[in-house]
């Protein structure tokens, strides 16, 4: 893998933990309860992929499938005030497309590349792709034990076409994931991610997010190839993700 860029999560304990920022060529996998912040982190690194190198980005635009509704361009453009950009601009430069089911989710994975090629014709680049959340329209459609393979396998081609965009572009990935909260699905492990075995083959960087005191909140480094295991604290405030 050559030519790996890393974009700045705007926290330098943070970024440590990963290495220096979230690297492309690599789908980061962000699994936590509700309200770990996992979204935010989505919207700070959206914000972040658009510095300049000096500043932790990549001069780039990024894709954002919200599956959720949870996006709030209020939110980006309050981060862009904070690092005094045009908060309109930086807007602009995040794509945002609502999936309203698996399947739609799927195809907007797909379409991702068909934009991203347009994008960079016209002179621009999309260095980040975000699907927050990766798993949730796959938990609420394939329930029961009995359909488990099914959406294994379903994840298993999304993130395929994941991995093809990351490589395409020379682009990151970040997906968010919720922690099993159904005790009968995978034995009662409470901190254990939806999807599995597959999704963590794949996940290059798996970062377990926890709540902390206050606007505290605690980033594990769980199973990564070649960065050591460890902790960082980081906060949420007004500004975005910081130290
Ligand atoms: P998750 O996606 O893991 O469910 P979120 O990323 O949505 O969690 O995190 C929600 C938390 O982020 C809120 O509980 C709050 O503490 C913090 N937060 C959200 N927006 C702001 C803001 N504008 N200023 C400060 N903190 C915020």
């Amino acid at each position: 893998r050559a030519n790996i860029g890393k974009i700045t999560t705007m926290a330098d304990d943070f970024d440590r933990l990963l290495g220096g920022g979230i690297e492309t060529q690599t789908i980061t996998e962000m699994y936590g309860e509700y309200g770990s912040g996992k979204t935010q982190i989505a919207h700070q690194l959206a914000v972040a992929v658009q510095l300049p190198k000096e500043k932790g980005g990549l001069n780039s635009n990024a894709i954002y499938i919200d599956t959720e509704n949870s996006f709030r361009p209020e939110r980006i453009k309050q981060m862009a005030r904070s690092l005094e950009l045009d908060e309109d601009e930086v807007l602009d430069k995040i794509y945002v497309a609502r999936a309203y089911n698996s399947n739609h989710q799927m195809l907007l994975s797909e379409k991702a590349r068909e934009l991203a090629k347009k994008i960079k014709e016209e002179g621009e680049k999309i260095k980040l792709l975000i699907i927050d959340s990766l798993t949730s329209h796959f938990r609420a459609e394939y329930v029961g034990r009995g359909s488990l393979a099914e959406r294994q396998q379903k994840l298993n081609k999304h993130l395929h076409e994941v991995i093809k965009f990351t490589d395409l572009f020379n682009a990151a990935a970040l997906v968010t994931n919720q922690v099993q909260s159904n005790p009968d699905a995978f034995f009662g492990d409470p901190t254990r991610p939806v999807g599995g075995n597959i999704l963590g083959h794949m996940a290059t960087y798996r970062l377990y997010l926890r709540k902390s005191k206050g606007d505290k909140r605690i980033a594990r480094l769980v199973d990564s190839p070649c960065m050591p295991e460890g902790e960082s604290v980081f906060t949420i405030g007004e500004e975005g993700i910081r130290d």
